[in-house]
């Protein structure tokens, strides 16, 4: 009951990441860490602890073992909250229903109170363990974590770390009927899309819309939205797609099973129907979302210049560049600017004795899920940490319902008992199973 309690008061925090640094409320940041501390005890007398940029804190187990360590991802802060269509208050931790309720129950609270109870317990007990393990918090991985985990990943290049494996959140366990399954299915982040914002901009002639041009600045941009939104960037299979069709489709029946087990083959005839569904095809494609636009300054006046924002997802083997050249290949008069650009990760290996051990370890906390590792379309603090470690995976050890995965950044955001009880006794596992046998 204890780390029940510890999560909810770690809720009771209002750690919110605004797009501003200077609107964070950071006395509720140091209420966090100081809470930790008081928490546990154990924690911050066995372990160094070492603040990057005042509010991220990275904690070392030592181990006097020469093997690479392991190293431990979450974050603390949260998405803010529209409070009033909220049936608790997101802030207060309440606990009831077998729940515990309030933002950040899902979204990473849950890891980190998870990670510090599995320590505090395994030092209580005289855990000693035989490599290194490192614990890395961020404070703004909601607004693309610059000034947690950047720093922090920056402190550890700086300081030629390596890691054995990074685990990070982002995959889940979920039920398998979300995929036609009877089993669960348990997805292990191996890569993430790229991520890239470009601004178009159309010029056209100034004057009065009385003797209008053919095409004015707001018609140029228009034809250039529709000519790609009607020409897509081409499909293609990823590795981390591939693998997640092959598992996923083993466990099928009759022609899915034979055409998803041979994806490699029969991608030309998969990807008619992956094509067709929103998160799907965000898979097997670089996709472009026109977000913003804005043109001209009165009804009856020509706008000289028109814009439009694109956000790119990028998929693995692209890049801005190529990206670029694409946009370029429409042929239509534009100047181009980008104004972000975050590229896809390297894809982590799973062909490995590490993978096999969390594969194992999800296993057998859960119910004997289909394991399978897949491509995030999201983003997560771990793509700072590129190239600290080859084997980077994302996944939070918790079984969620299509409707409980929906609370994540919504209303209503919960996590249940039994879920983050399964949390710490993966956590346990885990952590011992990587100084035993790997
Ligand atoms: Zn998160």
């Amino acid at each position: 009951m204890n780390a029940i309690n510890n999560l909810s008061k770690a809720i009771q925090f209002k750690t919110i990441s605004h797009k501003k640094i200077e609107d964070f409320d950071f006395s509720e940041f140091s209420g966090f860490l100081e809470f930790l501390k008081e928490s546990y005890p154990l924690v911050h007398r066995n372990l160094e602890l070492k603040m990057i940029n005042n509010y991220a804190p990275l904690f070392h187990w030592k181990s006097g073992s020469s093997k690479l360590p392991l190293l431990f991802l979450a974050h603390y802060d949260v998405v803010p909250v529209n409070e009033s269509s909220w049936s608790v208050n997101p802030f207060s931790g309440e606990i009831k229903d077998g729940k515990v309720w309030g933002r950040g129950a899902i979204d990473d609270k849950n890891s980190i109170i998870g990670l510090m109870e599995t320590t505090e317990s395994l030092l209580a007990e005289g855990y000693q363990p035989t490599r290194d393990i490192y614990f890395a918090f961020g404070y703004d991985e909601e607004t693309m974590g610059a000034h947690g985990a950047k720093r922090i990943a920056e402190y550890m290049r700086e300081n030629n770390m390596q890691f054995e494996v990074i685990l990070d959140e982002g995959g889940i366990v979920t039920p398998g009927s979300m995929m036609g399954i009877a089993r669960d299915i348990a997805v292990v982040g191996v890569a993430e899309k790229g991520q890239c914002n470009y601004q178009f901009t159309f010029t056209g002639q100034q004057g009065h819309s009385s003797a209008p041009p053919e095409h004015t600045a707001v018609g140029k941009m228009a034809a250039f939205i529709k000519d790609v939104e009607d020409h897509p960037m081409a499909m293609r299979l990823t590795e981390p797609v591939a693998e997640t069709l092959i598992n996923i489709g083993g466990h099928k029946r009759g022609i899915e099973k034979f055409l998803m087990t041979h994806v490699r083959t029969f991608f030309p005839i998969i990807k008619k129907t992956m094509a067709k569904g929103a998160q799907t095809n965000a898979l097997i494609r670089t996709t472009v979302a026109f977000t913003m636009a804005r043109g001209g300054t009165a009804a009856n006046v020509l706008p000289d210049k028109a814009s439009v924002t694109a956000n790119v997802r990028v998929l693995p083997g692209d890049t801005p560049e190529s990206v670029e050249d694409w946009f370029k290949s429409f042929n239509h008069q534009f100047e181009m600017a980008r104004l972000a650009a975050e590229r896809p990760t390297a894809v982590s290996k799973t062909n490995n004795g590490c993978y096999g051990l969390l594969k194992r370890c999800i296993e057998n906390v859960f119910n004997q899920p289909v394991v399978t590792p897949y491509l995030m379309i999201g983003g997560t603090d771990s793509r700072n940490y590129q190239g600290l470690s080859d084997k980077i995976y994302r996944f939070m050890p918790c079984r969620l319902t299509s409707e409980e995965l929906a609370l994540m950044h919504a209303d209503d955001e919960y996590i249940s008992i039994d879920n983050f009880n399964k949390m710490i006794e993966f956590y346990t596992l885990f952590i011992k199973a990587m100084n035993e046998e790997a």
